[in-house]
This record gives structure tokens, sequence and C-alpha cells, in this order.
């Protein structure tokens, strides 16, 4: 792989959270119903995702690093949910892998449906180095897939510079990790840090046994659930919004605890945190943000799925109407626990 392409790589590639999203997304879209990533050194020593997925055969594998490869349809499920997720289809293993020594080892699950792939006794296992195939060889592994990246940006200095401590980029891979744990509670998701297991969903099921693994009991416990729908709600695009937020006395210093999704996709939008901020109003502090994980619901076609493929926020076409039904919607849950 020439410079330029490694450069354009890193562009993509910012750090290590944005390749666990990738891998991560991988395996949920492998219908995965566990995935443990590990890290070391907040991500930059070394990144593992293994999932009980679909798996792959030999020469999925090696599609699988190729360029503009993707076995999923394309953009058919973001143009129904309205929110691309990727800038880049089908890019994602073979960018990864261009920056870091990438090793995947695979196994087709035996009820695997999926076209071209066969159950088999053994896996296979490939290493990728800079973007070329190193070796691709027969590996005695469970079904599903092990996706290992190994010193990201180690061929990119510049790039590898821009990294911040371990704790930082630790920080953002757990933003990523928890984001999708509970968007997707059905999936038993953990995550592991130089050799700490720093959290683990059970897959159970309810988002709030997932927030209860997340983020601890005290917050678990302080949790209001928020459900309305269309009818409930003033006029605008929401056709639902529902979820948990917390009580104004269980907050932080931090926008972090703000998970918020709109059909299905994690988003940041700033009308939808300055509804949630205007329901609690003054029972914040100044700068103190609750704890919420909020799905809202609404057609395709009223939001604008904007700026860059890294960045995921969004616009709707009418910001204040989702501002005041995402601000009714919470509004309602609290004044329903008297606050
Ligand atoms: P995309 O996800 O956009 O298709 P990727 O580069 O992320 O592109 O992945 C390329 C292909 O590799 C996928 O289309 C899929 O067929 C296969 N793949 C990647 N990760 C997994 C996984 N964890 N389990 C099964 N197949 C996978
Ligand atoms: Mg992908």
């Amino acid at each position: 792989e020439d410079t330029v392409a490694r450069i354009a790589a890193g562009e993509v590639v910012e750090r290590p959270a944005s390749a666990v999203k990738e891998l991560v997304e991988n395996s949920l879209d492998a219908d995965a119903s566990r995935i443990e990533v590990t890290i070391e050194a907040g991500g930059t020593d070394l990144i593992r995702v293994a999932d009980d997925g679909y798996g792959m055969t030999e020469a999925d594998l090696r599609a699988a690093v190729r360029q503009h490869t993707t076995s999923k349809i394309d953009g058919l499920e973001d143009l129904e949910s309205g929110v691309a997720t990727l800038g880049f289809r089908g890019e994602a293993l073979h960018t990864i892998g261009s920056v870091s020594r990438l090793t995947i080892r695979s196994r087709p699950r035996a009820d695997s449906s999926t076209a071209g792939s066969e159950a088999s006794d053994v896996g296979t296992e490939l290493v990728y180095e800079g973007g070329d195939v190193v070796s691709v060889e027969p590996a005695g592994c469970p079904e599903g897939t092990v996706v290992e990246v190994a010193d990201l940006f180690y061929n990119t200095p510049a790039r590898r510079k821009f990294l911040k401590t371990t704790a930082t980029e630790f920080a953002h891979v757990n933003r990523v990790v928890t984001r999708y744990a509970l968007a997707n509670p059905e999936v038993a998701v953990s995550l592991t840090h130089d050799g700490r297991e720093v959290f683990a969903t059970t897959g159970q099921g309810d988002l709030q046994g997932a927030v209860l693994s997340v983020y601890g009991r005290d917050v678990a416990s302080s949790m209001i659930p928020v459900e309305a729908d269309a009818d409930e709600l003033p006029p605008g695009p929401l056709e639902s919004v529902s979820g948990l937020v917390s009580h104004p006395e269980t907050n932080r210093s931090s926008r972090e605890y703000l998970s918020t999704y709109v059909n299905g996709r994690a988003v940041t939008s700033d009308a939808i945190r300055e509804g949630i901020m205007g329901a609690y109003g003054t029972q914040l502090g100044g700068d103190r943000y609750p704890f919420v994980t909020l799905f809202l619901a609404v057609p395709g076609d009223a939001v604008d799925v904007n700026v860059h493929p890294r960045k995921r926020e969004v616009r709707f076409d009418d910001d204040d109407a989702v501002r005041r039904q995402v601000d009714a919607a919470v509004e309602a849950a609290l004044l329903e626990h008297g606050l």
C-alpha cells in the first residue's frame, strides 16, 4: 500500500475507538449473541473483538480484507433508517488492516445460512499486515470470528503521534462499546482493558439490565422509564420516544452519559440534548448532565445525516419540533415520579 492510501486510512480510522466501532458493527451484522472486546493500552497495542456470529469461510476471509468488498446490500438498511452509519461501505477491514497488523480467525457457524458459507470443523486464520495478505492457514477455533488489530498506526508514525494518552483512548473505546451494549441488550457485550473487566452485559434482554451492568446499581436504580408515542407528544416528526433517564440527583459533569439513538443508530443532536436538558430544567446543577438512554423513532426522510462519516451528528428538518417532543416525553416521565 502506498503512503497516500495509508494517510487516507488514517483519516477514516482516526483512533482505536473508530476501529472498535467498525468491528463491533461487523459482529452485530453477523448476528452475534456475544461480543467480547479486549483492548490493551487504550487499544493502541491491541484490539480484539471476538463474536459468536455466523463466521467466515476461507474465501469469505480473503474477500473481507479486499477493498470495496461487502457482503451486505449497499445502503438499503441505511436508507430505511435514514441514518447512514458508514462512510465507507466494505472498507473497514481493508482500511484498518492497512494501518495495523490484522489477524482474523473465523469459522462458519454450523447453522450458518449465509450464502457461500459452509459449516466446518476447522476455521481459517488470515494475517494481514500494512495492506498485504501475509498468510492464510487452517486454524482450530470456535464458531464465530475473532479480529485482532495490533499496533495500530505502526506504519503511519504521524498518525500514531496524534493519539492521546492511554486513559483518553480507553475512554473513547469505552464510550463506543457502551453505546452498542445499551442499544443491544439482547447481545452479551463485554469490555476488558489491560486485563481488567470494565463491564459485561448479560445479553438477557432488557435495557434496565444493560444499564445495571454498564453503570452499576446506584445509577440503574435511579432510572425512570420514558415511553411516549406520537399521540402523546406535541406535533413533530418523532413517532415515539422511549428509554431510561436518571433521577436528577444522579448526574455527572460530562455529556458522555447521554446515549441517544435515532432508529437504533447512536447519534448526537443538539435538538435532542436540549430537549432532555429542558425537561430537567433547574433540577440539575449548572453543567451537570443526567444518565440517559433514549431511543427515538422517526421517518427516514425527516433526518439529515450530516457532516462526516466518523461523526454521528444528526439534524432534523424541524429541530425545534424534535426539541419540544423530547422535552415533553422526558418531562412526562419525570412528572410521573413527582419530579
Ligand atoms: P462492511 O461491513 O461494510 O461489509 P467490512 O470491511 O467491515 O465492510 O467487512 C467486510 C466483510 O467482511 C463484511 O461484509 C462481512 O461479510 C465480513 N465480516 C467482517 N466482519 C465479520 C464478522 N465479525 N463476522 C462475519 N463476517 C464478517
Ligand atoms: Mg463493516
